[in-house]
């Protein structure tokens, strides 16, 4: 039999545009193998909604791939330690070589040596792809090679470099024929518990839902986007998060729907490429800064900050019950969904730094324990933005105030009213500052005075500085 040629598939749980997929499809006969984590998983604060949304994938890409002849093997493990055991199983098999996805975080990048030096010992080829961005990091550099710290610069070059190259997107791969899976003593992957009617798992519908987006939607994006009750975003993160969708097919989608936006800076079509580019910044900023996921924060001085340790702040923040409308209804959409609005993800972060004075790193470690999305880089960038600890991040003295916050991105109270039905007859005026008028509401009072907490955070900061 000629030898096999394995993809492990880990963030890219999809069959467009996968490289190591198109490329172990050229070379012969393949399978595909995917090992769920649980135990990782939980080390790493995965959701629950998210472990379930790589079940449910994991389950219908199997079909997906019958119909190109590749066998998937899922196999159920429990930490990276499990990830050797069923290589090694494997290597039972005649492999020629493994082709995977490349993943930047520490405990992958240390999972992966391993597993490259097994496979290295028994002479099989290790095939790593590098394409979960639109361009890799350390390919988009300042002057003298080094990475940007600020994204407008990093995104003039990025653009730069996608005027002159463009980006390809790989097709499906042609069917092999039909390939039997030689059986092996494993524990198969345990099907997803549940699964949210709200986030599908077929590839065609994903794809039919970002072109969706790209035809009609993007139009209004830029107007729309910070608009909690408007269904004005994409709503696609939880698929790039999973790599069922990659970044270079929304770009191409985009290209191909909103060609003549794209160039007009203040177009819809323009705003939604730049905050794919902040997804591909802040992953070039992690790798460039290997620190970050060892939960330091990129302004060494924020380190000094005396963060309060009030857990009853904590719990009354993580379950909406802050007493400020727009953000319990911002923490229980997240409670009930796993999703939350961006314009939302910035009041609540700000609200638990610079209101509570919370160590943001609470804040981040309970997003990734909930979002359906949780994306390291992405979290981390947006927390350490909020905070203002990190690369770019807004300045420590511009406070949000979530009241104004309210009344500007919620006018009608709309989408407070979805999240705290206990405000659902209280008035679009007063919606914002209930407090007045919901004594019979049972709505909890504010527990904290937004004015003291941003006099506080003034000197939290300075003293920090000093
Ligand atoms: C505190 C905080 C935490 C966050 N945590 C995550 C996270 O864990 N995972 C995650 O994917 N996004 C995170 N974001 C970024 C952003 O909120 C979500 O990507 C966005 O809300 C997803 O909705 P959408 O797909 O409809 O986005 P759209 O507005 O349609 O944008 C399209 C895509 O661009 C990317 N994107 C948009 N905004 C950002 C941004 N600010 N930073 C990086 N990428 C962006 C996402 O991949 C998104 O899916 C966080 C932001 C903040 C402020």
């Amino acid at each position: 039999m000629t030898a096999l040629q394995v993809v492990w598939l880990r963030s890219d749980l999809r069959c467009y545009d996968n490289a190591a997929l198109f490329e172990a499809m050229q070379q012969g006969p393949t399978i595909a193998l995917f090992i769920a984590t649980p135990k990782s998983w939980q080390q790493h604060d995965m959701a629950p909604v998210k472990q379930q949304l790589i079940r449910g994938r994991i389950e219908q890409m199997t079909q997906e791939l019958t119909t190109i002849g590749v066998p998937l093997l899922a196999v159920e493990g429990s930490d990276y330690d499990s990830v050797l055991t069923v290589f090694t199983q494997l290597l039972s098999f005649n492999i020629a070589a493994v082709h995977c996805e490349v993943e930047y975080e520490q405990r992958e990048q240390q999972r992966d040596a391993k597993v490259q030096q097994l496979l290295g010992e028994h002479g099989v080829k290790w095939c790593r792809y590098d394409r979960l961005c639109g361009f890799a990091p350390g390919s988009i550099c300042t002057g003298d090679g080094g990475m940007y710290k600020v994204f407008t610069p990093f995104k003039r070059n990025w653009l730069q470099r996608y005027y002159q190259q463009g980006m390809t997107v790989l097709a499906k791969p042609k069917a092999q024929a039909e390939l039997i899976l030689p059986s092996l003593d494993l524990p198969v992957m345990q099907p997803a518990a549940e699964l949210s009617s709200d986030w599908p798992v077929a590839e065609a519908t994903v794809l039919e839902r970002m072109r969706d987006f790209c035809q009609h939607k993007v139009r209004h994006y830029k107007a729309e986007r910070d608009f909690p009750a408007i269904d004005a975003t994409s709503m696609i993160s939880p698929y790039l998060a999973i790599g069922l969708l990659s970044v270079r097919q929304c770009i191409k989608r985009l290209e191909l729907e909103a060609a003549g936006q794209l160039q007009q800076a203040d177009s819809g079509a323009a705003t939604w490429l730049s905050e794919l580019i902040w997804r591909d910044f802040y992953k070039h900023v992690l790798v460039a800064w290997p620190d970050l996921i060892k939960h330091q924060p990129f302004q060494p001085y924020t380190s000094a900050i005396r963060w309060s340790s009030d857990e009853a702040l904590f719990s009354a923040w993580c379950e909406g019950r802050t007493g400020y409308p727009l953000v319990d209804a911002a923490m229980r959409q997240l409670n009930q969904t796993g999703w939350m609005h961006n314009r939302l993800r910035m009041v609540v972060a700000s609200f638990l730094v610079k209101d509570l004075h919370l160590d943001w790193r609470w804040g981040e470690r309970y997003f990734m324990s909930r979002l359906i999305d949780g994306d390291f880089a992405a979290n981390n960038g947006g927390w350490q933005w909020a905070a203002s600890t990190g690369t770019d991040a807004v300045p420590y003295f511009r406070i949000f105030n979530p009241v104004t916050q309210s009344k500007r991105f919620d006018p009608d109270g709309d989408f407070i009213r979805k999240f705290v039905p206990e405000l659902a007859n209280v008035p679009a005026k007063q919606i914002h500052w209930p407090h007045p008028v919901a004594a019979g509401c049972h709505y909890p009072a504010a527990i904290v005075d937004h004015a003291i907490a941003r006099q506080r955070t003034l000197e939290l900061y300075q003293d920090a500085k000093s």
